[in-house]
């Protein structure tokens, strides 16, 4: 029986689950957790279903590409103020260069 379950947990896993910190609440056995099902691989209890919230995808919108890229553009600017090699400044100055034409196109799809 337990062998069973052994195997079991070793498909689920296989099959992408996951283990579960919090130990089984009957047994305090090892679970794995697939698809919000939790598998005791000691008892073999599904104790609870996980309802795991359906979270909408982050949506990649216009707004979010733009605090990217705002936040490279902040980063970078650090990066040019401490930079004292000339050729490296250029670089970071055609980065920022691009980075702002990219800024305009993003905020012209708005
Ligand atoms: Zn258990």
């Amino acid at each position: 029986m337990a062998e069973d379950l052994t195997k079991k947990a070793a498909e689920m896993l296989l099959q992408g689950a996951t283990l579960l910190s919090e130990p089984c609440p009957y047994c305090k056995g090892v679970r794995v957790m697939k698809q919000g099902q939790a598998l005791c691989i000691s008892c073999g209890r599904q104790p609870e279903k996980k309802e795991i919230p359906k979270q909408d995808p982050p949506k990649v919108t216009t707004s979010s590409i733009e605090k990217i890229l705002e936040k490279k553009m902040y980063d970078l600017t650090k990066e040019l103020e401490q930079e004292k090699d000339h050729e490296k400044q250029q670089n970071i100055l055609k980065t920022i260069n691009s980075l702002l034409e990219t800024m305009e196109k993003a905020k012209g799809k708005q």
